[in-house]
């Protein structure tokens, strides 16, 4: 099929692998078909619900995935049959499970507490009396609730109250109702009888036995003591890595959250992106419930494709290239490559240059200075900062390597703001904090640097995930030397910030200028 998109050079696959049959799924099939992209999807279960005509690998599953952006390979299962499959960027919006949130609360399952999801479909206990019967939702009390389940309990609520004739309660944390159409359900579901009773200091105490849940609770504002006893109680569910997670995760090697799904924690990656270029994930794939989540999902995914396909994203001007000569093929470089953008050739390393994105930590990381990685090997580094010392004055000279994704914004911020740079600190903007080898320190002292630090990302936010901790471990290593030959171990430090903490930075630097200066000038 003919693409509307105008494909980057060497481009050799157009089309979009969605793996997902779902509402999220199918709705970033649609958007870009309407771009006119060819999609396959890949389903686990049947097509059902995917519009007719459309090109669907039924009861299949991807076992692995090669290569990068444009050129992607995935080999696929599907009724015991092997083969593989091209994509030019592959979308993730596997269906996780729903699973009811009992034990937050201390309950069993049983007859009288059910998931949220049965209570909707209208699955009462056979006790339950119209007129006489009551009900209590659990909702948000155990952890932060979302606007689909809200949305979910408030029409529950508001069926059995009214077409039931339950004396029905909600008990919650946080209710918002700031998404479209729950304030005016809410205002129906109090309208027929709900009470809805909020808890910000207090939590309601839950008893179940054989017999009876009792929920008793003293009501924040009235200080009055409450105690019911329901005959049927509703927990929230919450969404779930499936099993199949896993397998999708192990094939394309992505990076989870702490939960399992398929988005790291990570500010870099939203909305989103994974630590694979041109691979992404959206609704239920990180972790997303309802209706209105899936469909920004799906509108972000289907930019984040065709912005892909088109070969518009922003790039790396560096990547790094292996000298397989040189290699001896300790595997290092293809351990530490978040991006995956290392691949092994008949047990030998290479870069797949479409997937670099040009961190430089593998180039840091290569125990035989194997990988090349343009400009800032460290013998360029260390005579650029043989240069500077030259045409500097000042007797106490100091260096700074700065990551481009936190240091350097949050620097640049604070130039804008009036901040003068020290004369003697002589700053060297990097790709990654981790691309800061040890070979570059030392070479920064070897060029008469009385201190160096370093400035990376929070290591938790980390856009090449382990970077910050790379740089950290390599200035541990250097201080642990500076211990053993009584060389002040402060002389080299690191430090974490966020982009747009210009304050931050100023006082970094700052404080590093004053320690150094305690310290004096090294000796010649
Ligand atoms: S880290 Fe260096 S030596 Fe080890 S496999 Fe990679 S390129 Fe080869
Ligand atoms: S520079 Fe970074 S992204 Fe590129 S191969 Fe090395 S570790 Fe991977």
């Amino acid at each position: 099929m003919a693409t509307d998109l105008e494909l980057k050079d060497g481009g050799v696959a157009d089309n979009v692998v969605i793996i997902g049959g779902n509402a999220c799924a199918r709705q970033i099939g649609e958007k870009m078909e309407a771009r006119n992209v060819p999609v396959v999807y890949i389903i686990r279960e049947t097509a059902a619900g995917i519009q007719p005509g459309a090109n669907v690998l039924e009861k299949a599953g991807v076992t692995d995935c090669r290569g990068g952006v444009g050129d992607f390979t995935l080999s696929v299962r599907q009724n015991g049959k092997r083969f593989t499959q091209r994509a030019g960027a592959v979308v993730i919006a596997e269906n996780g499970d729903l699973r009811p949130d009992h034990e937050a609360y201390g309950l069993d399952l049983s007859p009288r507490v059910r998931p949220l999801s049965e209570i909707a479909n209208g699955d009462l206990p056979d006790t339950v009396r119209p007129g006489e019967s009551v009900a209590v939702f659990l909702h948000g009390l155990a952890r932060e609730s979302n606007p689909a389940t809200t949305r979910t309990v408030m029409n529950s609520a508001l069926t059995l109250a009214r077409d039931k004739d339950l004396k029905t309660y909600v008990l919650t944390r946080n209710l918002k109702v700031a998404g479209n159409g729950l304030e005016k359900l809410y205002r129906s579901a109090r309208e027929a009888g709900v009470v809805f009773v909020k808890f910000t200091w207090t939590a309601p105490e839950i008893r179940c036995s054989h017999q009876e849940i009792q929920v008793s609770f003293t009501d924040e504002a009235t200080g009055v003591l409450f105690t019911l006893t329901p005959d049927v109680a509703a927990v929230d569910e919450i969404l779930a890595p499936s099993p199949a997670f896993k397998q999708i995760q192990a094939a394309f090697k992505l990076r989870t959250d702490s939960a399992g799904f398929l988005q790291a924690d990570n500010v870099h990656r939203f909305p989103v992106e994974t630590n694979r270029k041109g691979i992404f994930a959206a609704g239920p794939a990180r972790g997303l419930l309802g209706e209105h989540a899936w469909t920004a999902d799906a509108g972000a995914a289907a930019e984040a494709l065709t912005t892909v396909l088109q070969g518009k994203a922003p790039d790396s001007a560096h990547k790094a290239e292996i000298n397989r000569n040189q290699c001896v093929r300790c595997l290092t470089c293809y351990r530490v490559c978040t991006y995956r953008a290392v691949r092994i050739d008949i047990a030998r390393p290479r870069v797949i240059p479409e997937a670099c994105a040009g961190c430089g930590v593998c180039a840091a990381e290569c125990p035989r200075e194997a990988i090349r990685f343009n400009p800032y090997e460290p013998s360029a580094v260390s005579a650029g900062i043989v240069d500077a010392r030259l045409e500097r004055s000042e007797e106490l000279f100091t260096v700074a390597f700065l990551c481009g994704r936190s240091a350097v914004p949050a620097r640049e911020q604070a130039f804008r703001n009036g901040w003068n740079a020290p004369p003697g600190l002589f700053m060297i903007d990097v790709p990654c904090a981790g691309s800061i080898s040890v070979n570059h320190l030392l070479g920064a002292f070897q060029a008469g640097a009385g201190g160096v630090l370093v400035i990376g990302c929070h290591p938790d936010n980390c856009h090449s995930e382990n970077g910050t901790l790379h740089a950290k471990s390599r200035i541990k290593e250097l201080q642990n030397i500076f211990d053993k030959i009584d060389h002040p171990r402060d002389r080299v430090v690191s430090a974490s910030l966020a982009a747009n903490m210009d304050a931050g930075f100023v006082r970094i630097v700052e404080e590093f200028e004053n320690r150094i200066a305690g310290f004096g000038a090294p000796d010649k």
